[in-house]
């Protein structure tokens, strides 16, 4: 099922007596997402992301704008004529039912020519659990499951109906790093199976990143970017962007270009054709540093982590923003730590320039490409 929002706002009254704008928590949101995706919507907390999922779902309605479902206007619908599956992140199972009622609870409120039999509701009760692997606990009550058991009957409960939207609200917060990782890829398979048009709220980059096939970066209600993950971490069209998304983060120094040159501090470090003389941010993402003893950027050496295959050196510059600059090398070159500094060139597609007072990105054009 295509979800289409459009001009998609809403405003709340400000919560602070003494200012009296709105807060927009989602400002002018336009986007179609395709069917059968899953989108991961991805910002720092605040930015808007559970208003949205909570205006797609009907749990709120919307200042200005509209939501289709395919050809449906669903905006003035309430959750429940919507065909929507939600999932928080505290799984609110009923405590007192077991895994096999609380499953079957969202069919036994079906009525008039979607009423199912027992015999069909039970049917569709095993094939889901069976579905989020469950199947061998639908006899025990949500106390006796861990936390990532009863996420994946959560998820079950909102899937039994074949819901034509699945709407997931950070559902992996309240599990450990282990059961995160197993439970997303599990969300992942459940997704291309089902072929569920999926949204996934999450403020983790890593998560979203890692089974998306969009992701929509948001800050302060404004979508900033929409692109497949790789797309826009390659491609971040501003600092907030850059910044947001990679582990480690990116390295962001303030820069000058003269000339078509970019200067961080007194060291010529990259020609970049194309730009004006003018102050900038540059960030350097930590894959786009090599070791070369002759390198045009130097750096005070901290210190080198290594971490099996790669390794990181951490470094010092003055032009740095961040406290260490760090960058990723592979362990086949060996750093000796008794130096007092460190030399790097630099790998132009993984450094990006961003205009000074909008933050906007730069785009230079890379010697040797067209
Ligand atoms: P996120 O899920 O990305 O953390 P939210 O969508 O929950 O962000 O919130 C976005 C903004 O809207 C925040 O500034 C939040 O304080 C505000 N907000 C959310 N819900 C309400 C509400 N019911 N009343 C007033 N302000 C709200
Ligand atoms: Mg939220």
């Amino acid at each position: 099922m295509e979800v289409v929002l459009q001009n998609l706002t809403k405003k709340f009254p400000s919560r602070d007596r003494k200012k009296h704008e709105d807060v927009i928590a989602v400002n002018d949101f336009n986007f179609t997402i395709p069917d059968g995706k899953l989108i991961g919507l991805l910002g720092p907390s605040g930015c808007g992301k559970s208003t949205t999922l909570n205006l797609i779902s009907g749990l709120q309605k919307p200042t200005e704008g509209r939501i289709f479902f395919g050809e449906d206007d669903v905006t003035d619908l309430p959750p429940e004529n919507r065909g929507i599956g939600l999932v928080f992140q505290n799984y609110a199972l009923y405590p007192h039912l077991t895994v096999k009622q609380n499953i079957l609870f969202p069919l036994q409120n079906l009525k008039g020519k979607d009423k199912l039999s027992k015999e069909e509701m039970l049917e569709k009760t095993v094939a889901v659990a069976k579905l989020v692997q469950i199947d061998g606990l639908l006899d025990r009550k949500p106390g006796e499951l861990s936390g990532g058991q009863q996420q994946r009957v959560a998820i079950a409960r909102a899937l039994v109906k074949m819901p034509r939207v699945l709407l997931l609200d950070e559902p992996l917060s309240n599990l450990d790093a282990r059961l995160r990782l197993q439970t997303r890829e599990e969300i992942r398979r459940i997704q291309r199976e089902t072929k569920i048009t999926t949204i996934f709220v999450t403020h983790d980059q890593e998560e979203a990143m890692s089974i998306s096939d969009l992701i929509v970066v948001m800050k302060d209600g404004v979508v900033q970017q929409i692109g497949k993950p790789q797309e826009v971490y390659d491609n971040p069209v501003n600092l907030f962007v850059a910044k947001f998304l990679g582990t480690p983060p990116i390295n962001v120094f303030i820069g000058s270009v003269k000339e078509q040159m970019l200067y961080i501090g007194e060291d010529a470090v990259l020609a970049v054709k194309g730009v004006k003389d003018q102050e900038v941010y540059v960030g350097i993402r930590p894959e786009g540093f090599r070791l070369k003893a002759d390198g045009p950027f130097c750096c005070e050496l901290i210190g080198v982590e290594v971490m099996g295959r790669d390794s990181s050196v951490i470094s010092r510059n003055h032009a740095s923003l961040n406290q260490t600059v760090r960058s990723i090398i592979s362990t086949e070159n060996k750093v000796s730590t008794d130096r007092e500094t460190v030399r790097f060139s630099l790998v132009p597609y993984k450094v990006f320039l961003f205009h000074k007072e909008t933050e906007e990105r730069i785009v230079f054009e890379i010697e040797g490409e067209q």
